[in-house]
C-alpha cells in the first residue's frame, strides 16, 4: 500500500520544504500550473537523467533529439490532432461548471442538480499566433506531445546517425494540452513535459517489440524505487484505442487518489509517418540495405509524463514515523546526495567542515547545515530524501574520521574523510 493516506500532505511538504509551488502565487494562482523551486528542479532533473540513462546512454539503438515547441501546422493536420484532439464535454447551465461527457452518470449536474448543455467537442490544443505584422500572422499550436517532431525528422535522424531498424529516437520536452479536467497536483496539468521514445521496427515484428517495450518500462520504475505493489499494467480494449493505435498498455502507478497512468506504451504502427509521406508529400521510407526490401516502419511508443513519475517517486517513498516524516528516495533520484553538518562552529570544526563539503561538491550535489541541534538537522535532511549525513566533531581533528549516518537505517558509521566519495558513489551505482 501507499504510506501516503491523501496527497494534501505531500503537496504541503513540497510547498513547506520548496519542491513545488503554485504558479503566480501571488496574483492568486494559475490553475493547474506549477513552478519547481530548488529540490524539485534537482528531483525533476535526476528523474530525466535516470529515463536518459536507461533508453540512451546504456543502449546502442536510441539516439536523441530536442524538437522546437512550435512546429508548421501541417503537422497536426497530419497526425489528425486538429481534426480529432478533442474530448467530448458538457457544460451546467446553471453553475457553469464543465465537466468530461464520460465522468457524467446522470443527465444532470453532479454539483448543482442543473441542467446540462448538449455533448460539444472542446479542442485540446493551445492556439498561438506568429508573425509581428497582426494582419499576416498564421495559427500555430504548442505541441501536445513531443512525438511528431521525432516523426517528421525521422528522415534526418536515420540518416546522420546511420541507425539501422530496429532503432528509436527518445526526446524529453514540454507539452501543452487544454485538459478539461486538471488537477490532483501535478499530476494532470495544461503545461508538462514528457519523455517519449519513437521505436521504429519492421512491419511483423512491432508486437513482439511492443511487448519488450511494456516490461522494459514497468522495471524501470521498479529499478528506480517505486514499490513492486503500487505498480501495474493497464492493457486497452480495442474500443479505447486511439485514432491511430493497434495496441495500448498503460503503467499505472497507485496513487493517493487511486491507480492512474504513469506512461503510456502503444504500437503506432506505420500511421504518423504514412500521415506525413501523404501531407507533405516526402519520402519517409526505410530502406533496408541487406534485403533491398523499402518499407515505412512500424513505430512502438512508451510515453512517460516528466512530473507524474517525478510525483509517484515522491509519493512512494513518503513516510511517517514517530519522530520524523521521511522520503526514502533512492539515492540516484535524491536532490541532495550528502549534507554536511559541523558539530560546533568553534575550535576550526567550522572550517574543517568547510573544506570538506567544497571537496564533495566536485562530485555530487551537497548541502551544508550548521544551524540547529545535530538532531533537527538530520531530520530536515530526512524530509528532503537526503541519503547520508556527515557530522564533524572534535575527533575529527584528531584522526581525521567523520560521522556517517545513513537516511533509512539511522545508523551511524565512523568513517575516515578520504573514503566518502566512493561510499557515496557505491550507494548511487547500486
Ligand atoms: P490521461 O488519460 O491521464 O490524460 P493520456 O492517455 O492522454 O493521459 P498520453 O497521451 O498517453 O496521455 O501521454 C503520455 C504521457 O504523458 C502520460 O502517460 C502522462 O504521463 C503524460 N501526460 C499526458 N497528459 C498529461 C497532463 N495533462 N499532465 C501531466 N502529464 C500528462
Amino acid at each position: 500500500m501507499n504510506n501516503l493516506d491523501n496527497l494534501e500532505k505531500l503537496v504541503s511538504l513540497c510547498k513547506r520544504r520548496g519542491f513545488i509551488f503554485q504558479s503566480s502565487e501571488i496574483y492568486g494562482g494559475l490553475n493547474s500550473c506549477w513552478d519547481y523551486g530548488h529540490l524539485g528542479v534537482e528531483l525533476k532533473k535526476n528523474v530525466k537523467e535516470a529515463w536518459w540513462k536507461c533508453v540512451v546512454q546504456m543502449r546502442s539503438d536510441i539516439v536523441g533529439i530536442d524538437c522546437s515547441i512550435l512546429m508548421h501546422p501541417d503537422v497536426w493536420k497530419a497526425s489528425g490532432h486538429v481534426d480529432s484532439f478533442s474530448d467530448p464535454m458538457v457544460d451546467c447551465k446553471s453553475c457553469k461548471h464543465r465537466f468530461k461527457a464520460d465522468d457524467i452518470a446522470l443527465d444532470k449536474c453532479p454539483d448543482c442538480g442543473g441542467e446540462l448543455t448538449d455533448v460539444r467537442q472542446f479542442d485540446l490544443m493551445f492556439k498561438t499566433f506568429m508573425g509581428t505584422v497582426e494582419e499576416q500572422q498564421s495559427t500555430v499550436y504548442l505541441r501536445p506531445e513531443t512525438a511528431q517532431g521525432i516523426f517528421v525528422n525521422f528522415k534526418n535522424i536515420q540518416s546522420t546517425s546511420r541507425s539501422k531498424i530496429p532503432f528509436g529516437i527518445a526526446q524529453i520536452g514540454k507539452a501543452f494540452r487544454n485538459e478539461i479536467t486538471p488537477g490532483n497536483f501535478t499530476f494532470r496539468t495544461r503545461e508538462f513535459e514528457q519523455m517519449e521514445i519513437e521505436f521504429f521496427v519492421k512491419p511483423g515484428e512491432d508486437m513482439k517489440w511492443f511487448e519488450y517495450w511494456k516490461n522494459e518500462r514497468f522495471n524501470w520504475y521498479l529499478h528506480y524505487g517505486i514499490r513492486k505493489e503500487n505498480l501495474r499494467f493497464k492493457e486497452h480494449a480495442k474500443e479505447d484505442l486511439a485514432h491511430y493505435a493497434k495496441a495500448c498498455a498503460d503503467v499505472e502507478y497507485r496513487f493517493p487518489f487511486g491507480w492512474s497512468e504513469l506512461e503510456g506504451v502503444a504500437n503506432r504502427t506505420d500511421y504518423d509517418l504514412r500521415k506525413h509521406v501523404e501531407k507533405s508529400g516526402k519520402e519517409l521510407q526505410y530502406f533496408d540495405e541487406e534485403t533491398h526490401e523499402k518499407y515505412i516502419p512500424y513505430v512502438i511508443e512508451p510515453s512517460a509524463g516528466v512530473d507524474r513519475s517525478t510525483l509517484a517517486f515522491l509519493a512512494d517513498s513518503y513516510e511517517e514515523e514517530e519522530e520524523r516524516v521521511v522520503l526514502r528516495l533512492d539515492s540516484r533520484l535524491a536532490p541532495y546526495k550528502a549534507a554536511i553538518f559541523p558539530l560546533v562552529k568553534k575550535d576550526g570544526l567550522l572550517e574543517i567542515s568547510q573544506d570538506i563539503y567544497k571537496n564533495l561538491k566536485k562530485n555530487f550535489n551537497i548541502f551544508f547545515d550548521e544551524k540547529g541541534s545535530i538532531g533537527r538537522r538530520y531530520r530536515r535532511q530526512d524530509e528532503i530524501g537526503t541519503p547520508f549525513g556527515v557530522t564533524i566533531d572534535y575527533q575529527t581533528k584528531e584522526d581525521n574520521s567523520v560521522t556517517l549516518r545513513d537516511r533509512d537505517s539511522m545508523d551511524q558509521i565512523r568513517v575516515p574523510v578520504n573514503e566518502l566519495v566512493g561510499r557515496i558513489n557505491n550507494k548511487l551505482n547500486m
